[in-house]
């Protein structure tokens, strides 16, 4: 099968023929037709994490069912699927205790280059590939714990619906999971790229007011318009603490920091009105710290870590999808771009300007 190989940090991906092996017990074979691109996903390439090479990235899988390993229960050939990028073991303490996207197992095998049992399903010549988020999606196929996959209805496109295995689902999940964002409560949601539109798709799901967009990319804040802002602030040209101050009536309810560095993270502090919660929801680069003086903190404000929109994969993405189906979420406009397996280093450069998300569509 064809797929995007990762032999060298930072270098462009490789798009050769690798081996798959079959399901083994508790693991799904799946014929990918579309993978999103994500930003952790370029995080990996050129970021300073340790990982194990060669590696298949891609996290943000949808797919048919081609074979089910041994014992696993729910899921058959030809079902129709979303790859979470959080697996569920369903037996560790977060599993059993209703958070999910906290499983232990599937945590430690993200960056781990392997499946939950410690051994990868790729190969190149012989030489073992591996894993990444126990997914590598950028292939045109995968196999992955069972845990992972989302059976959903069979007539929506999965070119479209591959977004809720991570970047949609983050920011939906951040404000309903994380938040739970009430009538008419205010939201500012720092940064829009893919995870913060999401939430700016998820405050207007909410019937918040006002929703504030902050960036500093003008066709970002017009595009967060389109998507349910009210009101945008580009903070290259005015002070985003003070402007979302005014427009809010002295900061909002909650805030949400869908960036990822040190800069917004301070500002997210600023920004919360006091007694009010602001959420991390950006993944920063590994070992950033977090800089805030405590003057303003010290009024009631609270900080919340999201992880992964704190979503419950097989309860909230079938949910998604039902209001994508209904009309309801509009995946339509947030995937702008599509591209062919062979240009993965176009769609992985394209994350870094332009608009919305990029998808891989298998041919
Ligand atoms: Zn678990
Ligand atoms: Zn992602």
């Amino acid at each position: 099968m064809k797929a995007a190989v990762m032999h060298t940090r930072g270098a462009d991906l490789v798009v050769e023929d690798l081996d798959l092996e079959s399901p083994r017990a508790g693991e799904v074979a799946v014929r990918l037709v579309a993978t999103g691109v994500c930003h952790s996903d370029l995080n990996g390439l050129r970021g300073s994490r340790e990982l194990r090479l060669p590696l298949v990235l891609g996290h943000e899988g949808a797919g048919v069912v081609e074979s089910v390993g041994a014992g696993v229960t729910g899921i058959a050939a030809g079902d129709h699927v979303i790859l979470s990028a959080i697996g569920r073991c369903g037996r560790c303490e977060a599993c059993v205790d209703g958070r999910p996207w906290m499983c232990s197992v599937a945590g430690a095998n993200i960056f781990s280059g392997t499946l939950p049992d410690g051994t990868t399903r790729l190969s190149l010549r012989g030489a073992p590939v591996y894993h990444w988020f126990s997914q590598s999606s950028f292939a045109e196929r995968a196999v992955v714990p069972e845990g992972a996959v989302v059976p959903i209805r069979r007539d929506v496109a999965l070119e479209k619906v591959a977004l809720l295995a991570c970047g949609v689902s983050t920011g939906l999940g951040a404000v309903f999971n994380a938040a739970h964002v009430a009538l008419g409560e205010s939201v500012v949601v720092i940064g829009c790229g893919g995870v913060g539109v999401s939430a700016i798709v998820g405050a207007d799901l909410a019937h918040a007011y006002p929703i504030v967009a902050v960036d500093i990319a003008d066709e970002k804040l017009e595009y967060a318009r389109s998507l349910g802002a009210t009101h945008v602030v580009n903070a290259s040209r005015e002070d985003p603490i003070a402007r979302v101050r005014e427009i809010t009536g002295g900061g909002p309810d909650h805030a949400f920091e869908c960036v990822g560095n040190a800069r917004t993270l301070e500002q997210l502090v600023e920004i919360v009105r006091p007694g009010r919660h602001g959420y991390v929801v950006g993944a920063a680069p590994p070992g950033t710290r977090f800089p805030f003086a405590t003057d303003g903190f010290i009024r009631n404000k609270h900080l919340h870590g999201v992880m992964q929109g704190n979503v419950r994969a097989t309860v909230d993405i079938p949910r998604y999808v039902e209001l994508y189906a209904r009309g309801r979420l509009p995946l339509d406009r947030m995937v702008t771009r599509t591209y062919p397996l062979d240009e993965i280093n176009a769609a992985l450069g394209a994350l870094e300007r332009g608009i919305g998300r990029g998808v891989v569509v298998f041919g």
